[in-house]
């Protein structure tokens, strides 16, 4: 039986259609508020029938959306981005109620994610296809992309607004209809989008929201009108919605965990370094993928790196996201704050030497799911603390050698999201560039995440597919080529020739 406290609590219902749609499944989740520790609201899982109902709401918005003229799509999404830009303060608040980041990181991350429907606005020019004239005598040949019709997003809690936006601008703007299915954790940004995405002029079916989990996923998987699937999150389930996603017959991107290493050489700027590990390593209590995790110390830059890391966590502000000055907020939930901590555990039994533990920070005290700046030195591979994602406020320290010793570590790595070199060699950074094993490199930037005019993705288990995300690749992802080959012969010239065609 639920307390009375939670029975008050709203409802985060689905939309579909171009309106909330009231969940009967019977099942639900709770939303956490994790600044104060308590639940704030229930979210809806949505059932089979629900997702079926979303598709078909896809499915017929579907013949219309795609025969939009270009240039209205490309006006829509010019609106759309005109409304979250005068919604920023909005969307950031609701991101920071229930994912708990800071409201400077919530900005943030709604600025990165409005790039994606920037970039979007250009559709009419990136649609546009090939020509060649005179492939053969009075032939032409052209290609065009077209649509595929009803695709869907699964998208992970930390980033609540931008990967959604990852994925729905370009989605949309091809002209296909989207069906997202938002992380439970944090569901309600998904709904404040759904609102400005009709405001806009969005015709109703071609964006739709279910909440839910792995019923809701599983469905998405299986049902014949989805054609295509995005997926962010944990790499085990990006590798299972790939395999079945793909023996279903759809084209599936799923971008998986990371491990991302920051290499720094001996002849680079100590505090330019400790600047960057600090704020890649604790920016968002380390819950982004593209957090630094690992920083691998080249020869005996290590000591006076940890000693400028050390001062810098020191003076770093953790507290609720929505109150001024604070600059990392608390964990998703109680357990992930809980198996982060564990990692300081294994870490000593293991060896390594935890030089400062966030569990010792006061901010533990508070009611939400806190936990204060970690740094573990003499860290190795084989150790959980190296081995695991992690995802939360710990920074690893690993000692090496030499370049080529980091960089035997880092390509022996099994993710090969981002990765980063701290150096004044221009000449060891192009190196780095040309050996590393990872779809995202920084040169003396730690967090590089792709504008959006790029393409974003990981190699080994950051990504399972072909295509990146976003960018041209999401374009390419999102359309499929026809190539067509035409004359218009005088009828007085046919004959009929059995021979293979070729060019004469
Ligand atoms: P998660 O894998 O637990 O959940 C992601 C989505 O999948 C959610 O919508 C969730 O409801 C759904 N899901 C969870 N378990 C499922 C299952 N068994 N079957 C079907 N669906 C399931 O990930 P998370 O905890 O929300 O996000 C954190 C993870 O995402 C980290 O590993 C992080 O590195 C990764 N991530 C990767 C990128 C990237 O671009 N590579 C970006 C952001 C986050």
């Amino acid at each position: 039986m639920p307390v009375q406290s939670e029975i008050a609590l709203r409802t985060v219902h689905h939309w579909i259609g171009g309106a909330v749609v009231e969940s009967s499944s019977g099942r639900s989740g709770t939303v956490w508020n994790p600044a104060s520790g308590k639940p704030q609201a229930h979210v809806a899982f949505a059932s089979a029938a629900e997702v079926d109902q979303a598709v078909a709401a896809a499915k017929a918005a579907f013949p219309g959306w795609r025969a939009t003229p270009l240039s209205r799509r490309a006006e829509t999404m010019f609106k759309l981005r005109d409304l979250i830009d005068r919604n920023r303060g909005r969307i950031a608040e609701a991101l920071t109620m229930e994912h708990g980041k800071t409201t400077a990181d919530a900005l943030g991350e709604v600025a990165r994610g409005l790039e994606n429907i920037e970039f979007a606005c250009g559709i009419p020019q990136m649609l546009k296809g090939g020509y060649s004239e005179q492939a053969s005598r009075g032939v032409d040949v052209y290609q065009i992309r077209q649509p595929l019709g009803v695709v869907a997003g699964i998208t992970p809690f930390n980033f609540p607004a931008m990967v959604p936006m990852w994925m729905f601008a370009n989605a949309i703007a091809c002209g296909n209809t989207f069906i997202l299915k938002p992380s439970e954790k944090d569901p309600s940004v998904s709904m404040l989008l759904a609102e400005l995405i009709r405001e806009a002029g969005v015709p109703d079916g071609v964006f739709n929201v279910v909440q839910g989990d792995k019923v809701a996923v599983d469905r998405l998987l299986e049902h014949p009108d989805v054609k295509a699937i995005s997926f962010v999150g944990s790499t085990p389930v990006a590798k299972a919605i790939y395999e079945t996603g793909t023996r279903n017959g759809k084209r599936v991107q799923a971008l998986g965990g990371a491990k991302n290493h920051m290499l720094v050489l001996p002849d680079a700027d100590i505090g330019m370094a400790a600047d960057a590990a600090v704020s890649a390593a604790y920016g968002s209590a380390g819950e982004r993928c593209m957090a630094i995790s690992v920083v691998v110390a080249v020869g005996d830059v290590a000591d006076p790196l940890i000693g400028a890391i050390q001062d810098r966590m020191r003076k770093i502000k953790v507290g609720p996201g929505l109150e001024e000055g604070n600059e990392m907020g608390p964990l998703i939930t109680r357990e992930h704050r809980d198996r982060v901590a564990e990692h300081l555990d294994s870490a000593t039994a293991e060896g390594a030497t935890v030089a400062v533990d966030g569990r010792q920070d006061p901010v533990t005290q508070r009611e939400g799911f806190f936990l204060g700046t970690s740094l573990i030195d003499n860290v190795k591979p084989g150790m959980r603390c190296y081995d695991d994602e992690i995802f939360g406020p710990v920074l690893g320290i690993v000692r090496v050698k030499t370049y080529a010793e980091a960089l035997r570590m880092i390509n022996d790595n099994p993710f090969g999201n981002g990765t980063a070199i701290f150096t004044r060699d221009g000449g060891a950074a192009r190196q780095f560039q040309f050996d590393v094993e990872a779809g995202m490199v920084g040169i003396n930037v730690p967090i590089p995440v792709p504008v959006a005019y790029y393409s974003f993705g990981g190699w080994k288990a950051s990504l399972f597919g072909d295509v990146h995300m976003y960018g041209p690749e999401g374009i390419q992802f999102y359309t499929r080529a026809k190539v067509v080959t035409s004359r218009w012969p005088d009828p007085e010239t046919s004959k009929v020739d059995l021979g293979f065609p070729q060019v004469r």
